[in-house]
C-alpha cells in the first residue's frame, strides 16, 4: 500500500507533475490518509463498499435499496439528487427531496450518505444532509466548484473526468486540499476510448498509479466504469486485487424500471452475491 514515487529517473518516471502538488503527492505525505467520517475509516485495511441507486427516486425505491445494500456489508449509501443527465428532457432528479429522502434512509439504516453535488449554489443544502459530498466527472475541472468545496468540512469523492488524465485528476484534488479540505478520496470511473462494447473503459491501472503518487484512498465505479451489470461483480473484484481502498457501485431494487442507469445497475440479490466474493479477494491481498 504504502508505495513511494521512488526515483525519476527515464525507467522510473511515471507522471512528472508540474507546477508540483503540495498537498496531494505521496513524496510531500509518505502515509497513506485514511479518510474517517463518523467512525468509518476509508483508505486502512477495510475495503470500503458505497452502494445505492444511480438516482433517488421516491421513498420506496431508496428505502428498499438502502435495507439491501446494507444487509450485503456496504458501509455508504450513494444516491444521486442532482443529476448531470446529458439530455435535459432526463430525470434530473429530486433534488432537496431526495436529500431529504437521503437522511431519512441514513437514519433508518445507519449508512453514511454520499451524494453528487453539481453546483456551487447548492453547496450549502447538500452539506447539511451528506456525510461525503460527490464530484461528478462532468464537474472534475469545474475550479470554482472545487474551490468552494475545498472550504467545506466534509470529505469529497472526487470522480474523474472521462478524458481526464491521472495528473489532472490529481491536480483537481489539489485544487481542493489547498482550500483547506484534505479529505479527498480519489474514485476511477472509467474513461472513453474507442471501444463501444463498453460504456467507459474501466483504466484499472489508475489504481496503482495513483496510489503510487498520492497518499489519498482510492475508490473504484465498475458501474459506470462498464456500463453492464454483468461485468460489475467481475471488475469490482479486480479493482480489490490491485489495491482499491473502495467502491461505488450502483444497485437498485427493480434495475428494470430504473430511471437512469439501470442497465449497469445491480439487483439487490447480484449484490449480495458480489459481496460474498469480494470478501474472498479481500482476504487474499490483504483486505477485509
Ligand atoms: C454517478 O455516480 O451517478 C455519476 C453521475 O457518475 P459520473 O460522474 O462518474 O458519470
Ligand atoms: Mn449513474
Amino acid at each position: 500500500m504504502n508505495e513511494k514515487p521512488g526515483l525519476v529517473d527515464k525507467w522510473h518516471k511515471v507522471i512528472e507533475i508540474n507546477p508540483p502538488l503540495q498537498f496531494a503527492s505521496r513524496e510531500g505525505k509518505p502515509e497513506d490518509t485514511i479518510v474517517r467520517v463518523n467512525g468509518i475509516d476509508i483508505g486502512g485495511p477495510e475495503v470500503v463498499v458505497m452502494a445505492g441507486p444511480c438516482a433517488v427516486e421516491s421513498e420506496d425505491q431508496l428505502f428498499s435499496t438502502a435495507r439491501a445494500v446494507k444487509a450485503g456489508g456496504a458501509k455508504v449509501l450513494r444516491g444521486g439528487a442532482y443529476k448531470p443527465r446529458t439530455s435535459p428532457y432526463s430525470f434530473q432528479g429530486l433534488k432537496e427531496e431526495g436529500l431529504k429522502l437521503l437522511a431519512q434512509a441514513r437514519a433508518e439504516t445507519g449508512l453514511l450518505v454520499v451524494t453528487e453535488v453539481m453546483d456551487a449554489r447548492h453547496l450549502e443544502l447538500v452539506c447539511r444532509y451528506a456525510d461525503i459530498l460527490q464530484i461528478g466527472s462532468r464537474n472534475m475541472q469545474n475550479f470554482t466548484l472545487l474551490e468552494e468545496v475545498g472550504k467545506c468540512r466534509k470529505p469529497l469523492l472526487l470522480k474523474r473526468g472521462m478524458s481526464a488524465t491521472l495528473e489532472e485528476l490529481l491536480q483537481a484534488a489539489e485544487y481542493v486540499m489547498k482550500g483547506g479540505n484534505r479529505e479527498v478520496l480519489l474514485c476511477e470511473r472509467g474513461i472513453r476510448t474507442f471501444e463501444t462494447s463498453t460504456r467507459n473503459t474501466l483504466d484499472l491501472n489508475a489504481v496503482p498509479m495513483l496510489k503510487r503518487h498520492s497518499h489519498l484512498p482510492v475508490i473504484v465505479d465498475p458501474s459506470h466504469g462498464t456500463g453492464h451489470a454483468w461485468m460489475v461483480p467481475r471488475l469490482a473484484r479486480a479493482a480489490v486485487a490491485v489495491g482499491a481502498d473502495g467502491l461505488l457501485v450502483e444497485v437498485h431494487c427493480r434495475p428494470e424500471e430504473a430511471l437512469s442507469d439501470g442497465p449497469q445497475s445491480l439487483s439487490p440479490d447480484s449484490f449480495g452475491l458480489m459481496m460474498n466474493e469480494l470478501r474472498a479477494v479481500a482476504a487474499a491481498v490483504g483486505r477485509c
